[in-house]
């Protein structure tokens, strides 16, 4: 069978959410081609070949790119078969064919081959695959985000070493499909694909484990293997507070190993918020994080998530002063400050008396159920601050001016920004992020 497999966006990366399932589909015979529309033209030929397509949906930033692609496909070749797999697979039941959420590789092929057993999420173990992902079917690596430190640019690799999370935070969707599992990638296996990657020149690696303490051990022993075979590489990884300061004994060792910067969901700065979102820190636990990953050398980079329901104005100022009080500006992303909450289907959140009141019909086209906010003037703060952010980011301002001309729009008095020190920090070129709503060029029209 000809299959197509299309990724929509992957956080920047070179896209291992179609890797994976390539090489699981050439080992069972099949024809396979790749498409990622983050960084190649729509080529509707591709479309014209295929007799199966598949698209990626790990976040929402792709799922909503992907109806897009959906919508083009369906012109050009309403008989073509379409599934949509990855952690919003569920979300696009009213576009596909056949949705899929988890582990759900060999269901894929099962689907492709045409005896698949209709489930929609795979938790169980999908078994050793044969061959590493297929990097070779996709763009280079140097098409991709780089990181950018010490004056230099370097190319990055991506690998997870699990998928999923042991934790069950409300607004996040990784539980609604692991409902509090994680999968471990076997050590040879990540090593292999690490492998490619260093060969096509990646200096950097990025683990994209949902959190890379979940097995802290297993961490522990692929950062060394990896730090033992390739002693000049360094790594950032994603790690909620609570584990930053579980394990208070681990940076040394990592920041031995390569780690430059962590990726932390710090969220809000408001406990009530953070109790209702059950992310198991406090506002105080955030600052002492970067306190203690900094004694190390290694700095935090903070997801945000200003906007819910219940956000005031106090609120949205209070992350823009920790941020200043904290030496962070050069380390937070601008798209962090306008994210707001989503609620797509089976989202945890859903039921919980606190956001009843707010909450409205479900939105297709967004992948989440429609909410307001309990002020209304934060919902219209939103929409102003994330206009800003892509106007100013798509006109090429730094990291500080879009920070210094968010804070004038919620009413705060300008701070002095060291632009030298928030060039410093190490960051990745992506700027923006899967939680973010597209940007106006990535959902520009597929062709002219
Ligand atoms: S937000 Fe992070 S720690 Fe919480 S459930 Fe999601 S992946 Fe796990």
């Amino acid at each position: 069978m000809r299959v197509l497999l299309v990724s929509c966006y992957e956080l920047g990366h070179q896209p291992l959410g179609v890797a994976g399932p390539a090489a699981r589909l050439q080992a069972a015979g099949h024809e396979v081609r790749c498409h990622d529309r983050a960084v190649e033209p729509w080529d509707p030929q591709l479309v014209a070949w295929a007799e199966r397509l598949a698209c990626c949906v790990p976040m929402h930033t792709a799922t909503r790119i992907a109806r897009q692609v959906i919508d083009d496909v369906r012109r050009r070749r309403p008989d073509l078969p379409i599934a949509c797999y990855g952690l919003y697979g569920a979300a696009m039941h009213d576009v596909a064919d056949r949705v899929l959420a988890g582990e759900s590789d060999a269901e894929l092929v099962a689907w492709v081959e045409g005896h698949d057993d209709g489930r929609v999420v795979h938790r169980e173990r999908i078994g050793a695959v044969a061959a590493p992902p297929a990097r070779e079917l996709l763009p280079p690596l140097d098409q991709y985000a780089r990181l950018v430190h010490a004056d230099r640019e370097q190319l990055v690799a991506v690998v997870e070493a699990s998928r999923g999370c042991v934790h069950r935070c409300r607004h996040c969707p990784v539980p609604v499909v692991y409902d509090g599992r994680i999968r471990v990638v076997a050590l040879d296996a990540v090593l292999a694909d690490l492998e490619q990657q260093v060969a096509a020149g990646a200096e950097h690696v990025t683990f994209a484990d949902p959190d890379f303490l979940n097995g802290a051990q297993h961490a522990r022993r692929v950062v060394h293997a990896m730090h033992d075979r390739h002693p000049d590489l360094s790594f950032d990884c994603t790690v909620k507070i609570e584990h930053i300061l579980a394990h208070p004994d681990l940076w040394a060792e990592f920041a031995d190993a390569g780690c430059l910067f962590v990726v932390s969901a710090f969220e809000s700065l408001d406990d009530a918020t953070l109790a209702r979102l059950d992310k198991g820190h406090t506002a105080r636990d955030a600052g002492t994080a970067v306190t203690l990953l900094r004694e190390h050398g290694i700095e935090v980079r903070p997801s945000w998530l200003p906007f819910t329901p219940w956000t005031t104005l106090d609120q949205v100022r209070a992350v823009l002063d920790f941020v200043a009080d904290y030496d962070l500006v050069g380390n937070v992303d601008p798209v962090q400050y306008t994210i707001r909450l989503l609620l797509p289907p089976g989202s945890l959140l859903l039921d919980h008396p606190d956001v009843l009141p707010y909450l409205g019909p479900y939105d297709s086209d967004r992948a989440s159920y429609a909410w307001r906010s309990a002020d209304a003037t934060m919902d219209e703060l939103q929409i102003q601050v994330a206009a800003l952010v892509e106007q100013r980011l798509e006109a090429g301002d730094s990291i500080p001016a879009v920070y210094a001309r968010i804070r004038d729009a919620v009413g705060l008095a300008p701070i002095p920004v060291d632009e030298d020190r928030a060039r410093a920090v190490p960051r990745l070129t992506e700027a923006w992020f899967c939680c973010a709503e597209p940007t106006t060029a990535q959902l520009a029209p597929l062709t002219p």
